[in-house]
């Protein structure tokens, strides 16, 4: 999906205004300084249209040095967007911190539309008009706390947005496969990293029809080119602080959103967090290959493998179909394991099959196991087929609505016969008379 990207200094109203779009319904933002949101992107809509929102507000907890990581959360949030939605607060007019975004966003070449907030009265709304100043086009006057605009807004940003993100469609076919290596803070990210390109690095500068980003590197495994995102905001340690945690959870997604396979970290001789399962919550939303690397394996006691066992039951149930590999990035040991457990996840995420066999098999299952009647009547199946890959998307024609449990149950034999080892897979439902 294509990702709008919220943009601006703190106290622009950045938070109310991600509230308005996403409705009271899906509203989880706290709009607290000093609390952490516990996502930076959330799926949204708007005239019909999906989108990812992705919001940089959490940002806001860290007031050391605002001037600077305003502007270092402006450029992943940049990096990230295929459009952004820049926020500026009216009544106050541009400042110093608002023309060093403004800058970025020139460079960044990508749409912007520009937010003029707290247009509360007539009074602000001609204090808006002097944003043309910024050079960034019409402003649109909002007032995001009374819900005034935001419907123009949106538009505007629609109108913005491009059909297909650009990151997905970036992936050339046939080039390097990209992997985005992420976790929550120590887990091991970068020693793996260095274990991985220590051992065989090559330096591959031009690979055919490819921009590729300085931060991006690319590796050479078992005679076959990998191409490992982001890897300096791997590298560059940042300091432990809320905000920190916050500007970590947001390059993750970035670095998600431009891989098609996410090998997820974690740390096995310690108990998994809630961190941990957000990190994977990303993946899955964004619709990636997915692998779980458990490191820190020479740590591991034998006291702690049945709680791991039960952890991995418990808090990772949404993903129990993805590949495990057991290592340990100081000792090498099992490094070996990652590269084919990513090829496998990819074979899957990747998976088509054919109407005529998926159909086959529909029918066999819904002979044995008719959906529960509902109110007297039974919801039939006509029809399915894929509708994409990448990751699989299965589309049910069907005579009435399938209950959420139906669907889990298709899923769950879909996996069981056509394997989908390492990716997510979505089962729409369409209903026909
Ligand atoms: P990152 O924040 O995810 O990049 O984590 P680092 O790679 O910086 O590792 C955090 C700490 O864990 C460092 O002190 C590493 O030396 C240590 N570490 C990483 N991998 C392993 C491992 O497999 N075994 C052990 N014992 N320590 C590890």
């Amino acid at each position: 999906l294509p990702v709008l990207a919220v943009v601006g200094r703190p106290n622009v109203g950045k938070s109310t205004l991600v509230n308005r779009i996403l409705g009271r319904r899906q509203a989880v933002v706290e709009d607290k300084p000093g609390v952490t949101r516990d996502r930076v992107s959330y799926p949204a809509e708007w005239a019909g249209r999906n989108f990812t929102l992705v919001d940089t507000g959490g940002w806001e907890v860290d007031v050391l040095g605002i001037d600077a990581r305003v502007a270092e959360q402006a450029e992943v949030a940049i990096s990230l967007a295929d459009a952004v939605l820049f926020v500026v607060d009216a009544t106050v007019g541009p400042t110093a911190t608002d023309e060093r975004v403004v800058r970025l966003l020139r460079k960044s070449g990508k749409p912007v539309v520009l937010c003029a907030n707290k247009v509360d009265g007539p009074r602000v709304e001609a204090d808006a008009t002097e944003l043309w100043s910024l050079g960034l086009g019409q402003p649109h006057p909002v007032s995001a706390l009374h819900g005034r605009g935001t419907g123009d807004l949106l538009d505007a940003a629609m109108a913005a947005l491009p059909k297909v993100s650009q990151h997905g469609s970036a992936i050339p076919a046939g080039g390097p496969r990209r992997v985005a290596l992420v976790g929550r803070p120590n887990v091991g990210k970068s020693s793996l990293l260095n274990k991985i390109i220590g051992a065989e690095r090559v330096v591959v500068d031009d690979v055919a029809g490819t921009t590729r980003d300085p931060v991006d590197e690319l590796v050479q495994l078992k005679g076959k080119t990998w191409w490992f995102v982001d890897t300096a905001g791997i590298r560059r340690r940042v300091h432990q602080s809320q905000g920190a945690d916050f500007y970590a959870s947001l390059r993750t997604q970035a670095a998600i959103e431009k891989s098609e396979v996410a090998v997820v970290l974690l740390d096995a001789s310690t108990k998994l967090t809630e961190q941990d399962t957000r990190v994977i919550s990303q993946a899955i939303d964004a619709g990636r290959a997915i692998v779980l690397a458990f490191n820190k394996w020479d740590l591991m006691d034998e006291d702690r493998r049945p709680f791991l066992e039960r952890e991995i039951e418990q808090d990772l149930v949404q993903v129990q179909w993805a590949p495990r590999v057991n290592l340990s990035a100081k000792t090498g040991w099992h490094a070996e394991r990652l590269v084919p457990a990513i090829e496998r996840a990819l074979a899957s995420w990747e998976t088509r099959i054919p109407t005529g066999r998926l159909n086959a098999f529909l029918g066999e299952l819904v002979a044995a196991h008719p959906h529960p009647l509902r109110g007297g009547k039974q919801p039939r199946i006509l029809f399915a087929t894929q509708a994409s890959t990448s990751p699989p998307r299965f589309v049910i024609f069907a005579s009435g609505f399938l209950e959420a449990g139906y669907r889990r149950f298709i899923e769950r034999r879909l996996r069981e016969d056509f394997g989908f080892e390492g990716t997510p897979i979505e089962i729409s439902v369409r209903v026909r008379e």
